[in-house]
């Protein structure tokens, strides 16, 4: 992959396909096509002759495709047809214009919901297609499913460059902050910070508080892809995760911690868990050489910090 090859990032302007430009853009490639604030934007994914068009025009080289909604587990519930046509549609969509168009290579990011829900731990990629998947997330996870499956079709059928990774569970500076659709890093940051300014005496924090899960910093993971795109090429999904996980009780401490808040948490029961586990067995990334960069300490630390100056800036947008 030279500096100047045409690159896509399908959903550059959700949070990680953001972070796959910027880690582009740092590493000095130059024609990154169909960012959405150029010239020639993104295209429509639920319209397949848009979809097309742009390919026919913007002419990739590589794809990333990081496209398609997602949502936190209240989210996932609320909005399961959605979150999965619109996934679907990404899929159906993107993934053959690219192997009509023959591009070099391209990466489809699925996440860790794909996993059966009681495989075993860590995850292995051994494991897909062995069991039920979780089914707070199942019609979201079916959808991406059906991305992998794909890949891995046209690598047999037509010996397609596509190939498939599994993130684990991404956070950072850009994620949805909102009550509804945030993942569980997000959301804390958020109820913390106003239940410090509101003196509140308690927070909640929902389900046990026993889940594990395996928290990936967002650059980190733009630059596991990067990696994965310039690294590997196999059929079965490469995971990209820290091997690291966290129990939810011990990301709210550590929340708390960072964002200053000193008053109680309280564990809401009446609330799901999701997957109890979801550990990822990175062994084959990190044997090719991939490690992450950004700890979850310092993680929180810079994600609550985008956080407060993304208020500061929403209310200088207010007043003027
Ligand atoms: P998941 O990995 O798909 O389950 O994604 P989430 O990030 O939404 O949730 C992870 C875990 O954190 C689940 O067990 C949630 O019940 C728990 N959790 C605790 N508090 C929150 C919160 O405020 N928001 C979210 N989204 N999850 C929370």
């Amino acid at each position: 992959m030279n500096t100047d090859a045409r690159i896509y990032v399908a959903g550059a302007g959700t949070f990680v396909g953001h972070a796959i430009v910027r880690r582009l853009s740092a590493d000095g490639f130059a024609n990154i096509v169909g960012v959405p604030d150029l010239d020639d934007p993104e295209p429509d994914y639920g319209d397949g002759a848009a979809v097309d068009r742009f390919f026919e025009r913007a002419a990739p080289e590589y794809v990333f495709v990081a496209a398609g909604r997602t949502a936190g587990i209240a989210g996932n519930m609320r909005w399961s047809a959605d979150l999965m046509l619109d996934n679907l549609l990404v899929v159906s969509h993107v993934i053959p214009a690219a192997l009509r168009h023959g591009v070099s290579k391209l990466l489809y990011l699925a996440s860790s919901c794909v996993y059966p829900r009681n495989a075993r731990q860590p995850l292995q990629v051994s494991s897909l297609w062995t069991g039920p998947v979780e089914p707070t997330s199942a019609a979201y996870a079916v959808a991406k499913l059906a991305g992998i499956r794909l890949c891995d079709a046209y690598r047999h059928q037509h010996r397609a460059p596509f190939i498939s990774a599994i993130a684990a569970n991404a956070y950072g500076p850009g994620d949805d902050f909102s009550p509804e659709q945030s993942h569980v890093v997000a959301g804390l940051i958020r109820r913390m910070h106003e239940a410090t300014r509101a003196d509140a005496p308690a927070v909640d924090v929902w389900g046990t508080g026993r889940p594990r899960r395996e928290f990936i910093y967002v650059d980190d993971l733009a630059d596991a892809c990067l990696f994965a795109m310039r690294h590997y090429d196999g059929g079965d999904p490469i995971n990209l995760g820290t091997g690291i996980s966290t129990s939810i009780a011990d990301l709210a401490l550590m929340v708390r911690d960072v964002v200053g808040y000193q008053g109680e948490l309280r564990f809401d029961r009446s609330k799901s868990d999701g997957m109890p586990l979801k550990g990822l067995d990175s062994t084959p990334l990190h044997e090719l050489g991939w490690q992450p960069r950004c700890d979850l300490r310092r993680g929180l630390t810079l994600t609550y910090e985008s956080f407060l100056s993304s208020i500061v800036t929403t209310a200088a947008h207010r007043s003027s």
